[in-house]
């Protein structure tokens, strides 16, 4: 789950990060009784769930009351990358001397919590990676020590080898964030820019969390933080309907048993030259009512042109699922052809069980994902 800006701040600032103050608006005239609340000079920042707001117009310095109701007014509502901004920020604007990417998130290979950090901040780090990778520092934390003070005043010296109260400050900075990162259960925290004012004081100016959905049990009061309104809403039925779902830009809906199976399907879809409108994992299930479930939020999108079921049965009989799937198909108006393929367990009689239905059957998962590429290709 991703939190706004302005959330990931108060999560920064409850570990002890110094994060300037801040309110959030959904009118101009609110953002106006913050700023006159705050003192002028104030930045008017749009909280969407995505980078590059500044870029896109959405950060804005403000000089004068008239300024913050005309950016306040231009950036509510305001389109960044699909994201619509219901919200800004309004926060005192502080002078930049430097800025600085902190961030850290797991690295799966070494199964640590992997600092990045670099001196180039306030622009994109997948830009600074690209350019100049070698202006990104790297650490991997023992998780049985964190980041010991010595590593920290190191990484802070490569960051800043010329002022040694300044890279105190970036690595006190740094074992700040992975105490929030651990406490979070984050899978991602990113503080760019950190930068220095002129009077040279540090001080974290964005907050980027991303909360690991695997652990949120942990967090009830985090539920709280979930922005419904900015959240996919297939993406939002998925998760209600306990179905692991993630919304792609393709026509082949996938309906597939098993994660790994399911990502396969999505590969052969693409290796094939088509596109999957999606992954999902229906689960070791043969639950009509999840199969309908998935249908429905498969077919929710206009873009899919054929679905593709693709279900090996192995304690789940095929037999079972395919009386789901034609119990499932007959409740719902489904007007794009559905390629089966069903194997393992009873398979023959799943197969004998669609025969007399409108969907194709498939025996293999080759012919089965090129058959629902070639009739998504047709519609
Ligand atoms: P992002 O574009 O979504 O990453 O949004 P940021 O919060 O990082 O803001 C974008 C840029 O606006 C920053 O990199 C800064 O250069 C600038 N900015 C943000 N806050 C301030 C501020 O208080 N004062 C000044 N001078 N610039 C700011
Ligand atoms: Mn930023």
């Amino acid at each position: 789950m991703n939190i706004h800006e302005y959330q990931g701040r108060d999560v920064f600032r409850q570990h002890g990060l110094p994060v300037p103050p801040g309110k959030v608006a959904d009118s101009a005239d609110k953002a106006v009784a913050i700023a006159k609340e705050l003192g002028l000079p104030v930045m008017v920042k749009a909280q969407v769930l995505t980078g590059g707001r500044g870029k896109a117009g959405g950060v804005k310095f403000c000089a004068t009351i008239e300024d913050v109701e005309e950016n306040a007014r231009n950036i509510v509502g305001m389109d960044i990358k699909s994201h619509t901004v219901r919200k800004v920020l309004v926060t005192p604007a502080v002078d930049i001397a430097e800025e600085f990417y902190l961030g850290m998130l797991v690295d799966r290979r070494s199964g640590r919590v992997h600092v990045m950090a670099s001196a180039e901040g306030g622009v994109e780090i997948e830009q600074v990676a690209k350019d100049n990778p070698e202006a990104i520092v790297h650490h991997a934390i023992d998780p049985r020590y964190g980041l010991l003070d010595h590593e920290a005043l190191g990484l802070g010296l490569k960051l800043y080898p010329t002022d040694i109260k300044k890279a105190r400050q970036l690595g006190s900075a740094l074992q700040k964030i992975y105490t929030a990162f651990v406490a979070a259960d984050a899978s991602l925290a990113e503080i760019n820019p950190w930068i220095f004012t002129t009077k040279g004081e540090g001080l974290a100016i964005d907050a980027k969390i991303n909360l690991d959905d695997n652990a949120l049990f942990r967090h009830p009061n985090y539920e709280e933080l979930r922005d419904r309104l900015s959240e996919d809403p297939s993406e939002r039925q998925a998760r209600e309907a306990d179905l692991s779902f993630v919304k792609l830009q393709g026509n082949v809906g996938c309906l597939v048993n098993g994660a790994g199976l399911a990502m396969a399907t999505m590969d052969l879809v693409k290796y094939y030259g088509g596109q999957p409108a999606n992954f999902l994992d229906i689960g070791g299930s043969s639950n009509p009512e999840k199969v309908v479930n998935a249908l429905r939020i498969i077919l929710q999108d206009d873009e899919v042109k054929a679905i593709l079921f693709n279900i090996f049965g192995g304690i789940t009989r095929c037999d079972d699922v395919a009386r789901g799937i034609i119990e499932a198909t007959g409740q719902l108006d489904i007007k794009v052809p559905i390629v089966v393929r069903l194997t393992g367990t009873n398979e023959e009689e799943a197969r004998a069980l669609l025969a007399g239905t409108d969907l194709v059957p498939a025996a293999t998962m080759d012919e089965a994902v090129q058959k629902a590429i070639e009739l998504a290709g047709n519609a």
